[in-house]
């Protein structure tokens, strides 16, 4: 049997735990989305962090720029964003146009208002086992996990994608988290066998299906960070869940598994940054 363990219920009561601590801030959490350019999955993932954030009662700011925006005028936003009090958290949606360097983008990010936990003195700290703020999929993986009960501690967890957004952090945190990681990518070879050998699996590749439930092992927590369309445009994880159902023994489905955490976690981190903030 397995059991499937959906994201959108945990995110629900993790909601819940929030609103308190909410109550409890001088002022409400200011969050700044930044977007740029009309990318129809960025514009519907800014939407609904937007969307969660008013709910919970969030100063918001949404900045939408167009795709030929100069790198010059959006450094300067998240300069202005920067220096603002009433904002907490900024959040500059990946990806940005071939044209701007993402990666003077988030350097540029005050590393105490970066929710998404991507600046390096964010990942750097990470690396070093001090966190401040954790990228938001990952730590909604690792609650995911506590929640299915899952035991991490000797485990065999394998991370199947190394970029900095989802598998290097979730790799050092199931590392932190005492477990024996082993991180597959493009250029990994046999990576059926990898995941056979794996109590914990985390696919986070971008290619719809591409696991298949017979390569997993019986009984292990297979947690599905993929977010893609298959050939007839239906929306699908990276693990094939018709043949992983009933050989798992957890299974986070797509959609409804680590969405909902991922949103639920940038909503942790601004009410985490307010709190900080409010307390200096
Ligand atoms: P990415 O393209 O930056 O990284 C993909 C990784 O997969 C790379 O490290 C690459 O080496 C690896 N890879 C590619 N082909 C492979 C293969 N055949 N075998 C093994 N590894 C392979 O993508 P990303 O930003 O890390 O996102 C990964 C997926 O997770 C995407 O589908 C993305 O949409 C999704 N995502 C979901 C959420 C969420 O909240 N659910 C958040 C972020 C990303």
């Amino acid at each position: 049997m397995t059991q499937l363990l959906l994201g959108s219920e945990v995110a629900a009561r993790l909601g819940a735990g929030l609103r308190a601590r909410i109550v409890a801030l001088a002022r409400p959490p200011g969050l700044a989305v930044v977007r740029v350019g009309e990318d129809p999955a960025s514009a519907l993932y800014v939407k609904r962090k937007a969307e969660r954030a008013s709910k919970l009662g969030f100063v918001g700011r949404s900045i939408v720029l167009p795709a030929t925006v100069e790198e010059s005028t959006l450094l300067q936003i998240v300069g202005e964003l920067n220096a603002d009090p009433a904002i907490d958290g900024i959040l500059v949606q990946l990806p940005l146009p071939a044209h701007i360097r993402a990666e003077r983008v988030l350097d540029a990010l005050d590393p105490a208002k970066d929710v998404d936990g991507f600046h390096p003195e964010n990942l750097g700290r990470l690396a070093q086992g001090r966190p401040r703020f954790v990228p938001c999929t990952p730590l909604g993986v690792m609650a995911l996990l506590r929640e299915g009960g899952v035991a991490l501690a000797g485990a065999r967890a394998l991370v199947i994608g190394r970029s900095n957004i989802v598998g290097r952090p979730m790799a050092m945190l199931l590392e932190q988290a005492h477990a024996t990681v082993t991180v597959a990518h493009s250029r990994s070879l046999d990576l059926p066998t990898l995941v056979a050998e794996a109590d914990v699996v985390v696919a986070a590749v971008g290619r719809a299906r591409v696991i298949e439930g017979t390569w997993i092992k019986p009984g292990a927590a297979v947690i599905d960070v993929g977010i893609n369309h298959d050939s007839s445009g239906q929306l699908c994880g990276d693990v094939d869940e018709a043949s992983a159902l009933g050989r798992a023994g957890l299974l986070t489905p797509v959609p409804g598994g680590v969405g909902p955490m991922t949103i639920a976690m940038l909503m942790h981190n601004t009410v985490a940054s307010a709190e900080a903030r409010q307390r200096a």
